[in-house]
């Protein structure tokens, strides 16, 4: 551990006091990084941009997280934390394969998930030390990934996640403090090896096309989750296949993951859920139930556009065919969105044309 002398042995100890309470906590890694230490962000940023098609509209958005100043001025720190959620135990069978992991388990916003909790009690510790401080869930006050790459804390990959020694199944989130602290680790992380690109041959949308180079506008995790009313072409509908919410494939297929996924802990809520999730549940839910059932856990769908939940099931569906399915699929014809009705219509000729029905 290296420690950057700043404002004199108080900043160190206070510095070093934060990372052991995290780590009291139960938190997996913890840095301090300068607010000033983003200001590249913009450059990377801006490199991505220029690699991909209309890379300029799709991340502008993001430039702002490089300059954490301009939003909060009396930001003299921010402490970057790692939580690790690849020891939760997934559902069994078919789920598992329409969702992305981080979905299933997601802490934020949810007052019962144990990371959740450990973040509110690290940040009332810093209050009781005396620190100010600013986060938020989502999107979060600055580029996670690279706030966490900063602080020494693991590496980026070509598939463009994260990665401590637990892999890639970690969350990051930053907190800005109103104390000059720095406290970066180090770590040993194995860069990719030279000639894999595994993470790129899988990725079924071809969204990630090179090293670090990923078009989130063509991403399975950005097109389920998506709240314009748009629906997709055939050969975009076929790549997202069984997936209803997120994509882990770039992921999956990665061998710094290999053996990772720990399977131990039960996620609160997540049995109760399970279900609601299947292509079919959905189907037949009406939306007053997905508002209650999925939409406080899968917050990127938001309530003017649950549709998007049934095009997603039917979607998965004609993928993953089962006999029976077009009953469920044939309900929708008197959905009340149009853009449901029609991609039932879009399904139910599908499914014939393939000489199913
Ligand atoms: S999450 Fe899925 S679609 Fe997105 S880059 Fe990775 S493999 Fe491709
Ligand atoms: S699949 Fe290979 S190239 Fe891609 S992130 Fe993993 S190790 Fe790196």
């Amino acid at each position: 551990m290296f420690i950057e002398l700043l404002n004199g042995d108080y900043n160190i100890m206070i510095a070093e006091k934060i990372q052991q309470k995290a780590y009291e906590l139960g938190i997996h890694k913890c840095g301090i990084i300068k607010p000033e230490a983003m200001i590249d962000y913009a450059e990377r940023l801006r490199e991505r941009m220029d690699r991909i098609p209309n890379g300029e509209r799709i991340y502008s958005n993001f430039l702002g997280f490089a300059n954490i100043k301009e939003k909060i001025p009396w930001a003299k720190s921010i402490i970057v934390l790692i939580f690790h959620y690849g020891h939760y135990i997934l559902p069994q069978g078919s789920i598992v394969k329409n969702y992305g992991k981080y979905y299933l388990v997601e802490s934020r916003f949810n007052p019962d998930a144990g990371e959740r909790k450990k973040l509110i009690e690290f940040d009332d510790y810093l209050h009781a030390l005396g620190l100010k401080t600013a986060w938020n869930e989502h999107p979060g006050i600055t580029a996670m990934r690279w706030a966490a790459h900063k602080a020494g804390l693991g590496i980026i990959r070509r598939n463009n996640f994260f990665y401590t020694e637990k892999g890639s199944w970690i969350n990051i989130a930053a907190l800005a403090t109103d104390i000059e602290m720095e406290l970066i680790e180090k770590h040993s992380l194995p860069e990719c090896p030279a000639d894999c690109n595994k993470c790129i041959k899988a990725c079924p949308t071809k969204s990630l096309s090179k090293p670090y180079t990923m078009n989130m506008a063509t991403c399975v995790s950005r097109l389920t989750t998506s709240n314009a009313a748009e629906s997709y072409d055939d050969a975009t509908n076929r790549c997202i296949g069984k997936m209803i919410y997120g994509c882990d494939v770039c992921q999956d297929v990665c061998p710094m993951n290999r053996g990772k996924w720990e399977n131990k802990d039960v996620f609160p809520d997540l049995n109760n859920l399970s279900g609601f999730l299947s292509a079919s549940a959905i189907l037949n839910a009406g939306y007053e139930d997905i508002e209650n059932n999925l939409m406080k856990k899968f917050f990127y769908i938001k309530k003017e556009s649950l549709w998007r939940w049934k095009l997603n099931a039917i979607n998965s569906m004609v993928n993953d065919y089962k006999t029976g399915d077009e009953a469920h699929i044939r309900r929708l014809l008197d959905d009340e969105y149009e853009i449901v009705r029609k991609k039932a219509e879009w399904a139910l000729e599908k499914i014939s044309l393939i000489g199913v029905l």
